[in-house]
């Protein structure tokens, strides 16, 4: 991709994130904006090669990435990554605007685990790693068309699985999402009977109230190529396979990045 697309593509990012009134072409945007605001919670448990259970949300499958098979040669090696880097942990997740579902109940994400106040793209570290076949997925809310770029290299250098001598492969279909769940269709209003006391209802019949995620203030975007952290709104944010978060500047500075200067990070 010459410069000039890519920073087309940042523009139109930008532009979007800014809710500037400007016409976006319907086709060719797969990238939407990035809210800066991510759900956070911890990773109770890794399930297979690219499924871990986070507390307050459920099973999370890591888009854009096929782990080797349960069983399969390398499937232990592979798990052995996503428990090392998030399981017991603080993740962040990015849904994008709409979460959607595959068919088998997992909500897709990108996952960041966290390195000394560094907030790093799992899904793409398994992609680096020779861990995990890449996955285009359509109609998402992140560009995953360049990362079996990520594997190609993987398998290059002779990482992870092709380490072993195992032919993973390089892409893999995405999965069916499920159907967007109807929603519920409120019954005729009821008039409650006012009788100035409201009425007590014993604990056990009390509806269950799923508490909200906790989130977190993504300030700043770094790229790890270039060692140069950006607010969210620059058209210099960097793509997303070469993106670090950070919550503040310190983070940023104590990594060793410095700030961009058409941003004034
Ligand atoms: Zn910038």
């Amino acid at each position: 991709m010459d410069e000039q697309s890519l920073s087309r593509r940042h523009f139109l990012k930008v532009s979007a994130v800014a809710g500037a009134a400007v016409a976006l072409p319907s086709v060719g945007l797969a990238q939407t904006p990035f809210s800066g605001r991510l759900p956070k919670g911890r990773c109770r448990s890794v399930i297979n090669a690219d499924t871990l259970v986070v507390e307050g949300v459920g099973n999370i499958a890591l888009l854009g990435t096929r782990g080797p098979v349960k069983d399969s040669p390398g499937y232990q090696k592979a798990v052995d990554a996503v428990v090392k880097y998030a399981a017991g942990k603080d993740v962040l997740l990015d849904q994008g605007p709409k979460p959607t579902q595959t068919g088998d109940g997992r909500f897709r994400a990108v996952v960041y685990y966290n390195e000394g106040g560094q907030w790093f793209n799992l899904n793409t570290k398994m992609l680096r790693a020779g861990l995990a076949s890449a996955v285009n997925e359509p109609e998402c809310h992140v560009d995953t068309a360049d990362w079996v770029a990520l594997v190609q290299e993987a398998k290059a250098s002779k990482r992870g699985l092709y380490s072993m001598g195992l032919d993973l492969p390089e892409t893999a279909e995405p999965i069916a999402l499920a159907q967007a769940r109807p929603g519920r269709v409120p019954g005729p209003a009821q008039p409650a009977a006012d009788t100035g006391e409201p009425e007590w209802v014993p604990p056990y019949r009390r509806p269950y109230v799923r508490p909200e995620p906790e989130t977190v203030q993504i300030c700043y975007i770094g790229s790890i190529t270039a060692k140069r952290f950006h607010r969210p709104t620059c058209l210099l944010v960097p793509r997303e396979l070469d993106r670090v978060l950070f919550e503040g500047r310190l983070q940023a500075l104590k990594n060793g990045y410095q700030p961009c200067l058409a941003c004034r990070a």
